[in-house]
């Protein structure tokens, strides 16, 4: 929690600390209630969520009374995680059903998002984490698009200790996804993360990729999770890019990156409600310990404490 604090430093100071105080003010007057809802719209928490938060918080503060800094505080505690929700299950399914740790199919995760999201790096500290945990990983460096990709996901891969499966330059995803998949099944590793590319000016292009990708890997056997990478600074925008992959693929989480350089933390909200699925990772930097699971609780309280 200190660190997400410390990482989330600017948005807690813009979006949490700015709605304490305005709440905190001797009179709630419709000015104040104004200001608060631009702060809202302001951390890109999108129009119907500000306005359903601002009326529950306005009905509450009036029925109860609420003026202490400890009452508004866990009022405004209670209302954000509520509307963040709080029983989605947020946990990475890196187990398929079939068989894990061990047994023949490894549990497959796809990551798919516009390139320069961190789709990349969030592979690698993917991998990371459950090399830490005690998982073994192989990589498919499926994002043939970007000339770099690969050497940059084999990069990681070394530093985490899982191997990469890469092929040619401009080689076709799909068959280096199913050769992944196939190493994985080889190596009876736990876990495969297949890198795609994200061109989002060919949507057609990016349909037909994405959508044989994981055709092709499930040949082998479902693929557990489908994880699309947004970066929680282009705000609004990230929005429109949600909405173009969730035609194309059935996404199952949504990974928020570069959370360490926006106040704009408000998009977790609007990404669920666009998606309807829920935020299960967040970006906090660029290094390979950046990555955390999203947790409500220790997000909110990161943000207003
Ligand atoms: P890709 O094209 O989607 O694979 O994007 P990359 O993984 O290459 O990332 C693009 C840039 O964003 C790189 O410079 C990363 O280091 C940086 N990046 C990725 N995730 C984060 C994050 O959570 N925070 C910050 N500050 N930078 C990030």
């Amino acid at each position: 929690l200190v660190r997400l604090r410390a990482r989330l430093s600017r948005s807690q100071n813009t979006l949490g600390k700015g709605l304490l105080t305005l709440l905190s003010r001797e009179h709630l007057d419709e000015e104040t209630w104004e200001e608060i809802e631009d702060t809202l719209l302001t951390a890109d928490v999108g129009v119907a969520p500000t306005q359903e938060l601002v009326e529950r918080l306005r009905e509450r503060v009036k029925v109860l009374g609420t003026r202490t800094p400890e009452g508004l505080r866990a009022l405004l505690r209670e209302e954000l995680l509520t509307l963040i929700g709080t029983d989605a299950d947020r946990s990475v399914h890196t187990a398929n059903g079939i068989g894990n740790g061990g047994d023949e199919i490894p549990g497959v995760v796809m990551v798919v998002g516009v390139n320069g999201t961190g789709k990349t790096t969030t592979t690698g500290k993917l991998a990371r984490v459950l090399v830490a945990d005690g998982k073994s990983v192989v990589l498919g460096a499926a994002d043939t698009f970007r000339a770099a990709a690969a050497d940059q996901l084999q990069t990681w891969g070394e530093r985490v200790g899982a191997r990469t499966v890469r092929g040619p330059e401009g080689g076709d995803p799909a068959s280096i996804a199913f050769d992944a998949v196939k190493e994985g099944i080889a190596e009876s590793a736990d876990v495969v993360l297949i890198d795609t590319a994200g061109r989002l000016h060919t949507k057609t292009g990016l349909m037909d990729e994405l959508g044989k990708v994981k055709r092709v890997v499930e040949k082998h056997g479902p693929v557990g999770e489908v994880l699309l990478v947004l970066d929680a600074t282009t705000g609004q925008n990230g929005l429109v890019q949600a909405r173009v992959f969730a035609e194309v693929v059935d996404i199952t989480g949504v990974v928020l990156t570069k959370l360490d350089g926006t106040a704009k933390g408000g998009i977790i909200v609007a990404v669920q409600r666009e998606l309807g699925v829920p935020v299960k990772l967040i970006g906090l930097g660029e290094g390979a310990d950046d990555l955390a699971p999203f947790e409500p609780e220790a997000f909110v309280d990161a943000l207003i404490d």
